[in-house]
């Protein structure tokens, strides 16, 4: 193969391995049949190949992580973005909810989970756990919207992993609560199946983790079993924080 034509392959490779991922994930959540056309696909046909992944110097405070961010150009997601929608919440936290990725609320409005599945969380923080949604950490693994809200391809989630870190060692937070397969798969180092590992403590750079479902896969799915998993996943990971 022509030197000129390996950053396609890996393009190639990148898009599958999410689209596996993708695919293994909608069959754990019960979707049987997909709408076309497949967005990531699309998508990573037209983008640019990805930036090497960012280092961060270490021991950064949580401004000085934005301030290095920037306005990043670092990946693809760069290019359909309204806003790098960075975090909210206590620098200072002991607790810290890590997602996915922006959606089209989030992009619009610069802050994380705020469309319908960050209100859902957010009742969940605050009427189940009884604790102010600002007196926790609600980030991202990353910090621009993926198009048509589809998963970050590994690539772009490599790039965009050093500010998570660096928000993870500025806070220090006492447990982090993962939310969904993507943001779980990144912290634990492997590909899993959230119905799997959710309710299990593991561990991210010294800090407990604990995998839970995404509030979105929670509103489509509203049933009590799934909302009596994540409310013992919450409250067991609010009782680490506090331990
Ligand atoms: S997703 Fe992360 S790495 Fe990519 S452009 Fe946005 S901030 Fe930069």
């Amino acid at each position: 193969m022509a030197t000129e034509e390996r950053p396609y392959a890996e393009e190639a490779r990148a898009v599958v391995a999410a689209s596996r991922a993708l695919l293994e994930e909608l069959l754990e959540e019960g979707v049987e049949s997909l709408p076309a056309p497949a967005a990531a696909l699309e998508t990573a046909a037209a983008a640019t190949p990805a930036a090497a992944a960012a280092e961060l110097p270490p021991a950064l405070t949580l401004e000085a992580v934005r301030q290095e961010l920037g306005d990043c150009q670092r990946c693809r997601l760069c290019e359909g973005r309204k806003s790098i929608v960075f975090g909210d919440g206590d620098p200072r936290a002991d607790l810290m909810f890590v997602g996915e990725g922006p959606g089209e609320v989030e992009d619009r409005q610069g802050l994380p989970f705020v469309g319908p599945a960050g209100e859902l969380l957010t009742r969940m923080i605050e009427r189940g756990l009884g604790v102010q949604r600002s007196d926790v950490y609600i980030c991202n693994i990353v910090k621009c919207r993926p198009p048509r809200n589809r998963t970050p391809l590994p690539d772009e989630v490599a790039t965009c992993r050093a500010f998570l870190d660096g928000q993870i060692e500025a806070i220090a937070p006492k447990a982090i609560v993962a939310l969904g397969k993507p943001a779980a798969s990144l912290l634990l180092g492997r590909d899993i199946a959230i119905t799997r590992v959710r309710g299990t403590w593991h561990d991210y750079r010294g800090v407990p983790v604990m995998p839970t479902f995404h509030p979105a896969y929670i509103l489509r799915q509203y049933t009590p079993e799934n909302r009596r998993l994540v409310w013992e996943d919450l409250k067991a990971a609010l009782e680490r924080s506090r331990s």
